[in-house]
């Protein structure tokens, strides 16, 4: 099949060079095989093709990266305590083993209304091959990229923490500043803006990066480089008020106090301005000051934002004014069909969440006195809890657990509801809810339930009266899309973890640390990945890090 695109200032002409895949039906038939494309090797493409089974599926995945990355372990892999190679997976073994097709190559285009994407080979020369690929169903799960929210210098002058690449080189950097550092003839000065070290974001990875880059200082590099020691420094601005927000108060508390204690300068309230060659600018957001500080090294890690291609393809469907990506409960991108959205590309509109509440709560008043007696009251949060653990979640943060804590969060008594004042107190969920977390859990659990709904396709074509639906107009064929949260680690260095865990169980310390430990090594993708990241382990306890900066 040829195809046209414009690329550039021309028209190009591209030949498809994958003919339709058959399958047989059950009565014997040929028909051609649905095909469905994948965008993205990640957390929510790759676990939507370890649990897709479904042989009339003709699958083809189309990513600049030929591997899977366990990001959670990438912070370890700046200062040496894994091996990059150690938390990778190959995307080619996952493909023979399904019978899936790979192509090494991005995705710069989506043509939602003739079903197609132009892709282009990941070679960055002038030979980059220009090709598209046509669909009947696209998955996307390109994640995101790094935040800078222009900040000017950002791009040219700091690091981020986002790819396998960019660990390695923050591991060369750091080494190579010791070594700096560690030249005849420079002044106190010069060692010291070359061994100061800026951390910009007090989010979970910023944090865990200053951690194990303090412990690498305190652990080898004083051992190493002991005449340049007591230059370094290690600082970690952020915006907010407090560094780890998103966890609960007491992990927050204790990671301050630790930061305090291991000597690295926390700087909270400070937004940075401009990053040049040299020098990083902050603003204190009390007093609107600005300060420029020397620096050797910048580490980027204020959040994410959305990539260029999509961005292209939200204007194309009417979504330009949005800041990520929208689907619907069951991840079908809003506005367009046969595409599906998945991971930190992408974010459940909630606004159906929020009318799916109200329509439930109209449905239980009996519209006089618009109020509901306890029984009923029960039964309505109960029912919202159920099809929305979004809304439990918030709710059990709030510690409105009980049935009195709720009627007296929305009356201020315990007898009787009023829906509108209840609707109103829920309204603070929706803003709550308007993102689910951007992390790995959630692009993993979306990719399982997307593959688990394709397994099922035809079953469900074939009897769309089941199984359950929440909609008002017409049936749909799947439950909706729910997040079951595990829990949450902060890495604080020193061999101690916080934890946050399900039913608002916190615990700090050593132990957790084992527990973090046991964890991430269980969920590592394959037995090859586990046993090596468990012999870096075993390594680094006991040799310590390598520091050659190869
Ligand atoms: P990704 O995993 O980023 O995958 C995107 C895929 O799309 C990649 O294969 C990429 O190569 C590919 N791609 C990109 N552009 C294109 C294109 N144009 N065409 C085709 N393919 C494309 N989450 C947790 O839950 N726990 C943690 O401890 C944790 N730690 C983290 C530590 C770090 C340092 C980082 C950076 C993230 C961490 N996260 C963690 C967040 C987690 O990694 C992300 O939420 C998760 O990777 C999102 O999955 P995804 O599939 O959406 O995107």
């Amino acid at each position: 099949m040829y195809c046209y695109f414009r690329s550039g200032g021309g028209l190009l002409v591209y030949s498809d060079s994958n003919p339709p895949k058959r399958t047989l039906t059950a009565d014997g038939q040929e028909t051609k095989k649905k095909k469905v494309v994948v965008l993205g090797s990640g957390w929510g493409g790759y676990s939507f093709l370890s649990y897709l089974n479904n042989p009339n599926y003709d699958v083809q995945v189309v990513s600049p990266r030929n591997f899977f990355l366990f990001t959670p372990l990438l912070p370890s892999v700046t200062n040496g305590t894994v091996e990059a190679r150690s938390i990778v997976e190959p995307i080619r073994g996952l493909m023979r083993k399904k019978g899936f097709e790979y192509t090494e190559a991005e995705c710069v285009k989506i043509d939602a209304s003739n079903k197609k994407i132009l892709c282009r080979s990941k070679d960055a020369s002038k030979d980059a091959k220009e090709f598209n690929m046509d669909y009947d169903i696209l998955v996307v799960a390109v994640g995101a990229k790094p935040n800078t929210f222009n900040t000017p210098g950002v791009e040219e002058n700091a690091h981020f923490l986002k790819e396998a690449e960019d660990a390695l080189k923050i591991r060369q950097s750091v080494i190579n500043s010791f070594e700096r550092a560690s030249l005849p003839d420079l002044t106190e000065e010069e060692r010291k803006k070359i061994l100061h070290f800026v951390v910009v974001g007090g989010g979970p990875t910023g944090v865990e990066f200053s951690a194990e880059l303090h412990d690498f200082l305190v652990e080898d590099v004083a051992k190493i480089y002991p005449k340049v020691q007591e230059f370094t420094r290690i600082t970690l601005l952020e915006a907010g008020d407090h560094i780890l927000n998103m966890f609960d108060k007491r992990i927050t508390a204790f990671a301050e106090e630790k930061f305090q204690r291991d000597g690295i300068d926390l700087k909270t309230k400070n937004m940075v301005v401009g990053v040049t060659a040299d020098e990083i600018s902050t603003k204190e957001i009390a007093t609107g000051k600005i300060v420029s500080e020397p620096y050797g090294m910048v580490v980027w890690s204020t959040g994410i934002g959305i990539r260029p291609v999509i961005k292209e393809f939200m204007h194309q469907i009417g979504q330009g004014q949005r800041r990520v990506l929208a689907t619907d409960e069951w991840l079908r991108v809003e506005g367009c069909d046969s595409v599906y959205a998945l991971g930190d590309t992408a974010t459940i509109n909630q606004r159906r969440v929020m009318e799916d509440i109200a329509a439930i709560f109209s449905k239980a008043d009996k519209g006089e006195t618009g109020t509901l007696n306890k029984k009923e009251f029960k039964s309505v949060v109960k029912d919202i809890c159920q099809r929305y653990p979004q809304v439990e979640l918030y709710l059990k943060k709030k510690k409105l657990r009980n049935i009195a804590n709720l009627l007296k969060s929305a009356n201020g008594d315990d007898t009787e509801v009023n829906i509108e004042t209840f609707k109103q107190a829920l309204s603070e969920v929706d803003t709550q809810m308007k993102n689910l977390p951007a992390t790995a859990q959630v692009a993993s659990q979306q990719g399982k339930y997307l593959a688990k709904c394709f397994n099922k396709m035809e079953k469900c074509e074939k009897k769309p009266e089941g199984p359950l639906r929440f909609r008002g107009e017409g049936r749909h064929r799947f439950q909706p899309f729910r997040y079951r949260h595990f829990g949450s680690f902060a890495p604080l260095g020193g061999e101690q973890t916080a934890a946050e865990l399900p039913g608002d169980w916190v615990s700090i310390g050593h132990s957790s640390q084992w527990l973090w430990y046991s964890v991430y090594a269980s969920k590592l993708v394959s037995w090859r990945t586990r046993s090596l990241v468990v012999s870096d382990w075993v390594r680094r306890f006991i040799f310590g890090r390598d520091s050659s900066s190869i």
